[in-house]
């Protein structure tokens, strides 16, 4: 199976909350929000197919990242691939994903779902530009939501993760 991706970051050290994220940036995103800062991932045309044993083997070779990191784009386009990603590397790393839906319309389909259920760490929401903060870490909008999603799946409801002050 393959996902298509605008480009990827190896060590990243923005990209989520914790220390080194290898992350990923998926292309293709309907979600259009006013002021994106990832504009060129938008087209579903643009970007690479890699093969999911392709970005295994690229993850393996750097041995220094503990965090998988899914931002875009928006990752949820292609979560029936990014779930059998995230079961190939579950057991070794933190996972951590970005996307424009809210969790509550996540958990309404199927396979954005199964995906979700793989993660640690969701941002949800679009970027709003009336509601941008430049204070705020790992998020563009004071809308978007850093959510444990272990413990909001168990407790049925939005549990929020509490960043390290
Ligand atoms: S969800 Fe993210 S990538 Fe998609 S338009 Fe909004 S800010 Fe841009």
């Amino acid at each position: 199976m393959k996902l298509k991706i605008a480009g990827v970051i190896p060590e990243s050290v923005v990209d989520a909350p914790g220390g080194i994220s290898y992350t990923i940036f998926a292309q293709g995103c309907k979600h259009r929000c006013n002021g994106c800062h990832n504009p060129q991932t938008h087209s579903f045309e643009g970007g690479k197919w890699f093969d999911i044993e392709e970005v295994l083997q690229d993850i393996s070779d750097h041995p220094f990242t503990k965090i998988i990191t899914f931002s875009g784009g928006d990752p949820f386009y292609q979560a029936k691939e990014f779930s059998l990603l995230c079961s190939k590397l579950k057991r070794k790393y933190k996972l951590v994903a970005y996307t424009g839906f809210l969790f509550e319309q996540l958990l309404a389909d199927e396979d954005k779902k199964e995906l979700l259920k793989h993660l640690d760490l969701l941002i949800d929401g679009p970027f709003v530009k009336e509601l941008r903060n430049v204070d705020l870490d790992f998020r563009g909008s004071s809308n978007q939501r850093i959510i444990d999603v272990q413990k909001s799946i168990q407790a049925n409801q939005v549990c929020l993760f509490k960043l390290a002050d």
